[in-house]
């Protein structure tokens, strides 16, 4: 997820991974790819499929965590990603909604599922996987998280505000939805230029 951000910011230019292979559509299910992962756009298919649970954590699921973590950071709005968005169908999700913040400590949540919502809250969202879209998505207030944490420990996340809604938002991702599909009728209509515009640029 990307916070709100008043000015045009581009994505970072975050090299394309090295090898033919790991540039393909096919999924890196068990691979430990080098160099940095390439966050998928809008119009790459695999953001619309759902992902699958993780069974165990090796050393492939913290490798993938942590590269998921460098590319969200190198994002300069980044706040969010889920492993869909580096081109893997696994429910593994990172979150930092206080990165500025030196003392705060991103979430690294694996097979996360919501365990209630609750409330509701307006704001502006947007996506490393939609650049330059935004819009005001309503999502609930409070939000409560259950997931594994990369010891494989059962932990219990409680999010109110920006956190609940960057849970929801990167929730959805593992099930193949994405912001956009929040917005109703009208407005995502007066969307369809800038994501059409960005399909063409994915092709
Ligand atoms: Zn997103």
């Amino acid at each position: 997820m990307a916070k709100r951000k008043r000015k045009k910011c581009n994505l970072p230019n975050i090299p394309a991974a090295s090898s033919q292979a790991a540039e393909s559509r096919d999924i890196e299910q068990n691979e430990v790819p080098q160099g940095p992962r390439r966050i998928r756009l809008y119009g790459d298919e695999i953001l619309r499929k759902k992902a699958f649970p993780i069974q165990e954590i090796t050393e492939v699921e913290r490798k993938l965590a942590e590269d998921m973590l460098v590319a969200m950071y190198a994002a300069p709005n980044g706040i969010g990603l889920a492993a869909p968005q580096v081109g893997v169908l696994k429910r593994l999700i990172v979150i930092d909604v206080n990165r500025n913040d030196p003392a705060s400590r991103p979430l690294m949540l694996i097979n996360p599922e919501i365990e209630s919502l609750e409330g509701e809250s307006i704001a502006e969202e947007g996506c490393l996987s939609i650049p330059d879209v935004t819009a005001d998505i309503k999502r609930a207030e409070k939000a409560v998280v259950t997931a594994l944490n990369m010891d494989g420990e059962e932990i219990r996340v409680e999010g109110e505000g920006f956190l609940s809604r960057a849970l929801q938002h990167e929730i959805d991702h593992l099930n193949g939805v994405l912001f956009i599909d929040h917005v109703s009728g009208l407005k995502r209509q007066l969307l369809r230029g800038k994501l059409r515009k960005l399909v063409k640029e994915q092709s």
